[in-house]
């Protein structure tokens, strides 16, 4: 057991990624903390924790609230005295119709010989949607960072692991300039802090998946079509999605006593997509 008796708190822990890090944690003998805004979803992983003779809380928690994530750590340090490992993992896709049909466009664009043009994404983003992704996905992973390194500073451990996507870490996701920017908001900002904490026990990592099957990622699939699913396919070297177990692999070790000397790494599990 490589987290027995850690204090593990897991945002977006109740869907996709998130979900199968929990659910490794928590076999790994870590308490289980996930916050998420899906009661649900909460409800069903605590419940297959709980069976398995895991031990986890779930708080409704919206990552992009300041005072939603204080309330949120305040429980968990009540109910726990502290937390050792943040997951940095909540987060949104542009999953709505237009997000997806920009990625069918932006796929035709890199993998078909279809003249070139622009394909005028960014000039058509409204204000709403720029700052809406920036709010959850860079936004969130600080305020629940700045929390968590109020109680880490002061005993002189911790791991924090922020969830990227290789959308930060190269242009393969064009279709979401917003996305991206969050992304690569979360890789610098993973550098900055590791930096800063380097000395005093605590380590800040960042893992970029390629794609993974989730939830918005499989709705995706199913939008696209078979013409371009097996496009998609043919562009990861590795001949197959990534499952959310590679990435809660990584999300194990990262978090592990194994992984003290990893400072600010970024770490792209990615088939081979981006390298
Ligand atoms: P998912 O939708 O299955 O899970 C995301 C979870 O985050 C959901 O349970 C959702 O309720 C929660 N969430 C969303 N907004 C929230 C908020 N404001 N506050 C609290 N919780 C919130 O998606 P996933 O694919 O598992 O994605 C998990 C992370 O992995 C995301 O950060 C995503 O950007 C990243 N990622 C995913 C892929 C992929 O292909 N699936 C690739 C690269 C990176």
């Amino acid at each position: 057991m490589k987290l027995r008796d850690r204090v593990a708190i897991i945002t977006g822990g109740a869907s996709g990624i998130g979900r199968a890090i929990a659910l490794s944690y928590a076999a790994e003998g870590a308490k289980v903390v996930i916050l998420d805004l899906s009661d649900k979803a909460m409800s069903a992983i605590a419940d297959e924790i709980s069976e398995s003779g895991g031990e986890v809380m779930t708080l409704r928690t919206d990552v992009a609230s300041s005072s939603n994530v204080g309330e949120s750590f305040g429980a968990v340090v009540e109910r726990y005295g502290t937390v050792d490992i943040l997951v940095n993992n909540a987060g949104i896709f542009r999953s709505d119709e237009r997000g997806f049909a920009d990625r069918g466009r932006h796929l035709d664009m890199i993998t078909t010989t279809q003249p070139k043009t622009s394909l005028r994404i960014t000039s058509t983003m409204s204000d709403e949607e720029w700052e809406q992704m920036i709010k959850i996905d860079l936004t969130g992973v600080f305020y629940c960072s700045r929390a968590a390194l109020k109680i880490m500073e002061d005993k002189k451990y911790g791991r924090i692991i922020n969830i990227a996507s290789i959308a930060g870490i190269s242009a393969i996701a064009s279709h979401a300039p917003n996305y991206s920017a969050a992304k690569g908001g979360v890789v610098a900002f993973t550098k900055s802090v590791a930096h800063e904490v380097a000395g005093s026990g605590i380590t800040v990592n960042c893992i970029a998946p390629g794609y993974v099957t989730s939830p918005p990622f499989e709705q995706g699939l199913q939008m696209m079509g078979e013409d371009r699913r097996s496009r998609l396919l043919q562009i990861i070297p590795a001949g197959r999605v990534g499952e959310p177990d590679d990435i809660a692999h990584l999300a194990v070790y990262l978090a592990s006593d194994l992984a003290s000397y990893m400072v600010g790494q970024i770490v792209s599990c990615n088939g081979g997509v981006v390298i």
